[in-house]
């Protein structure tokens, strides 16, 4: 049987350094990480001076080929089940893999995502605020990689994620998502590209980089995309709302409306901010996410 596991690709520089691990593809149908990763290591094989960089993208391979979120060989999101187990099931060996071969021995872990098939989200960088040490250094990454939005987690970190464990290995890490839906926008992409290499400019590994364009907002809140505000009946949701957009309590995101087009539900703002995510995927169920609003710090 041939291996399910993600190739890794090691590019060294000529002088000892960092070791960066950059991660695209953990969930297949998002086409942005990947690509970046390819455009990042295409650049460094001519460019990186010092340090180590290592890519795992697609990091889910039999995901990517199928272009779906979760494994379509074990049903499991990649991004549920790190640290992983190397006895478990194809996905959760995925995860070990890249615990042991990718994310150990780093100094920093980026994560590049997007939202996806079934989801649209503001193109950011999002870092976790947990412990102080660590949420300096994760937060001062995200600042330099200046995605035009960044998201401070509080709280406790979701489980299964790989900056999760990251941070269980006192590893700095940060994630990046963007708009998704199966498009890559060119202009996203160099984003995701710049962002890396900026970051690595500051760690001294390359000796250029582009200049930031941006004036980031920066927003703080829970990003589990698991939850947020979620759908009490079943149909099919119409949104309203934008990503990106400054929406205030009792604002309308959406609709969910039946089959007959007549509406099951309004759905409301429930608090002030920055809409994040919004669901791209129209057929929803009960307990489907259905956006997400983040507090403008
Ligand atoms: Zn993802």
């Amino acid at each position: 049987m041939t291996s399910l596991l993600p190739v890794i690709q090691t590019i060294h520089g000529e002088i000892a350094g960092p070791t960066v691990a950059i991660l695209g593809g953990v969930h297949g149908d998002e086409f942005e990480g990947v690509l970046a990763n390819r455009q990042i290591r295409n650049i460094l094989q001519k460019s990186l001076r010092r340090g180590t960089v290592k890519f795992a993208a697609p990091a889910h391979p039999v995901a990517w080929n199928a272009s779906t979120r979760e494994s379509p060989t074990d049903g499991l999101n990649l991004a549920r089940v790190f640290p992983g187990d190397m006895l478990g099931s194809p996905t959760e060996q995925i995860a070990a893999f890249l615990t042991e071969h990718l994310i150990k021995g780093s100094d920093l872990l980026i994560d590049l995502h997007s939202a996806g098939r079934n989801f649209d989200m503001a193109l950011m960088c999002g870092y976790l605020d947990s412990s102080p040490e660590l949420s300096l250094k994760s937060g001062n990454f995200a600042k330099i990689f200046d995605a035009p939005y960044t998201w401070k987690h509080s709280g406790p970190p979701s489980p299964g994620r790989t900056i999760s464990t990251a941070e269980s290995l006192g590893i700095p890490s940060i994630y990046v998502e963007g708009r998704g839906g199966g498009q890559v926008r060119i202009a996203d992409l160099q984003t995701y590209v710049a962002g890396v290499l900026r970051i690595l400019h500051s760690l001294s590994m390359i000796d250029a980089c582009p200049s930031s364009s941006t004036d980031s907002v920066w927003v703080s809140g829970d990003g589990n995309t698991d939850e947020g505000i979620i759908s009490t009946t079943s149909g099919f949701f119409c949104t309203f709302a934008e990503v990106g957009s400054h929406v205030s309590t009792g604002d309308l995101l959406g609709e969910v409306i039946d089959a007959e087009g007549l509406l099951c539900e309004s759905v409301y703002a429930p608090s002030s901010g920055i809409v994040m995510l919004m669901r791209r995927a129209t057929r929803v169920l009960v307990g489907d996410t259905l956006s997400i609003i983040a507090s403008q710090l």
